[in-house]
């Protein structure tokens, strides 16, 4: 269950906060997910604790999620582009 770039279809590469492509470099948000179904899992928050959430399988450990690539980041050739 890899999880590939949009763009050139090959196994990203992963990181402590966020999967890279070898290829493009392009950054890709990690997305906690369900063990189970893989389904991207809901983010409850509460005092301090942090878990996660499957509408089908309930309640899931952080030490059990499986992280797989989301949503693309914003390149940094955007940001440092200026209004002139
Ligand atoms: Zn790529
Ligand atoms: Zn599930």
């Amino acid at each position: 269950m890899n999880s590939v770039c949009l763009h050139c279809q090959i196994p990203l590469s992963e990181k402590e906060h966020e999967f890279i492509c070898p290829q493009c470099q392009r950054h890709y948000l990690k997305q906690p997910c369900c063990p189970v179904c893989y389904q991207a899992l809901e983010v409850l928050k509460a005092c301090g604790a942090v878990d996660y959430f499957c509408p089908q399988h309930g309640l899931q450990s952080r030490t059990t999620v499986v992280p797989r690539a989301g949503a693309e980041k914003p390149g940094n050739e955007t940001q440092m582009k200026r209004d002139e």
